[in-house]
């Protein structure tokens, strides 16, 4: 499989290339030439599948020339050794945990499938790799998780100081050896701005090798199609396709989805599931496309402005916006009815929701407002420990701490503390 770039000026690379390089030369992002189609065959048995099996089907057809089948079955089974279950909420809407890694965030499915081929591939190479990522907050935990101690490989993590929360803020800047975490006075859109201004500036290229692990790099969005045939693979209704609402912030989980159901999967329809950052809400509304300054909200992770990811989607379909339109909807939750609806849901059927799946589950029921008959999956994309003031909030309950998560609490933040000024990276990336 080749991959070209949605910026159309850089030539086409391979899997392993893209993985490397993370974002094209022109900026763009890199995107498969094709759309593998997977046979209805299975589709149809795939109940029977085990998952590394299914995982292995979906992601062969991207990878195959740069890596032998017995590596790559090995990066499946350590990048999807937890379970993700299907889980009934009411009747009609399912909750797909995605939860149950390592970091307790469905990014550790794209983060460890990542690490593993970005180590794989580094070992031909003498210099080592940076990778520079910027994070509203699951990414960084994810990223230095599945990246820690990967031979070959640095991993420098920014995030915005203060917008994240105590869990997600110790999994980035406890673990130390190659994991370093530089902490801004600003937002997530300007950690966002200077890691892409870092991937532009020459100087900083000629002394480190950069790469990026931010759900541009095809690496990391591509295994992210996995778990959606998992969860038709648990899906009860066969013969009556789940609309799917993701929570979505820079797009690369829904996009994932999207490309899936190209390649055979059954999905009636696809919700972005966002808070009031509703830039694409907009966008379905008006036919015109404009980012925003990103607000800070309950479900932070998606506090982004300009979604990274879009330009795929719009490549999807062809840039053909009916197209696009007939088959996703997109609702803006506010805070509001966020913790309405955790609250709810846990009184009513005593299931507990993190604010970001509480988005995904509040545009489901919008949803389903016009669709009356249809029946549904919300990705729970990161556990509520992870935010225990607003599940506390909403329910009244104290949340319970896990073991490991308590042990994590009582290790040292180490982190440097930069202000939102590009030059004050760059420093750092040359000395
Ligand atoms: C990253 C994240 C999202 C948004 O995913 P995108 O792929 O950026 O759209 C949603 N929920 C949680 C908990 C996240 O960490």
């Amino acid at each position: 499989m080749k991959f070209f770039s949605t910026g159309r000026r850089s030539s086409t690379v391979d899997f392993k290339e893209a993985t490397i390089k993370g974002q094209a030369p022109d900026k763009g992002l890199y995107f498969p030439e094709v759309i593998p189609v997977l046979d209805n065959e299975f589709i149809r048995k795939i109940e029977s599948l085990p998952n590394e099996e299914i995982a292995f089907r979906v992601i062969r057809p991207y990878v195959e020339e740069v890596m032998p089948e017995e590596k790559l079955v090995q990066i499946i089974s350590e990048t999807i050794n937890f379970p993700i279950p299907l889980v009934p909420v009411t009747e009609t809407i399912f909750s797909l945990e995605l939860f149950q890694g390592p970091t307790l965030a469905f990014k550790d499915v794209g983060a460890r499938f990542m690490s593993r081929c970005l180590g794989y591939f580094m070992k031909g190479y003498d210099k080592k790799v940076t990778v520079l990522v910027a994070t509203s907050g699951d990414t960084g935990g994810a990223v230095a998780n599945g990246f820690y101690e990967t031979e070959g490989v640095e991993v420098i993590i920014l995030y915005p100081s203060g917008k994240v929360s105590p869990v997600q803020e110790k999994q980035l800047t406890t673990l130390g050896g190659n994991i370093h975490a530089l902490e801004v006075k600003g937002t997530f859109d300007d950690c966002q701005q200077m890691v892409k201004k870092a991937f532009a500036d020459e100087e900083i290229n000629k002394k480190r090798f950069l790469t990026s692990a931010n759900s541009i790099n095809v690496a990391r969005w591509l295994p992210q199609q996995f778990y959606y045939f998992f969860a038709y693979k648990q899906w009860p209704y066969k013969k009556d396709p789940p609309v799917i609402s993701v929570p979505s912030g820079n797009f690369g989980n829904i996009c994932a989805g999207i490309l899936a159901q190209k390649s055979g999967l059954p999905v009636r329809h696809f919700i972005a599931a966002c808070n009031a950052n509703d830039v694409v809400s907009d966008y379905l509304l008006s036919g015109v496309f404009k980012s925003k300054d990103a607000v800070a909200t309950l479900s932070n992770a998606m506090d982004v402005g300009n979604p990274s990811n879009f330009v795929r989607i719009l490549e999807i379909f062809h840039h053909h916006f009916p197209d696009l339109k007939a088959q996703l909807s997109s609702f803006a939750v506010s805070d509001e009815a966020t913790l309405a609806a955790i609250g709810e849901v846990y009184a009513s059927h005593d299931y507990l929701m993190d604010p970001h799946g509480a988005v995904g589950y509040v545009s489901l029921q919008k949803y389903f407002t016009g669709h009356p008959s249809e029946k549904g999956i919300f990705l729970e994309t990161a556990h509520p420990v992870k935010f225990p003031r607003a599940v506390e909030n909403a329910t009244g309950r104290e949340t319970e701490i896990p073991s490991a998560l308590a042990e994590l609490m009582k290790k040292e933040k180490k982190s440097i503390l930069i202000d939102n000024d590009f030059d004050q990276l760059k420093e750092y990336l040359l000395y």
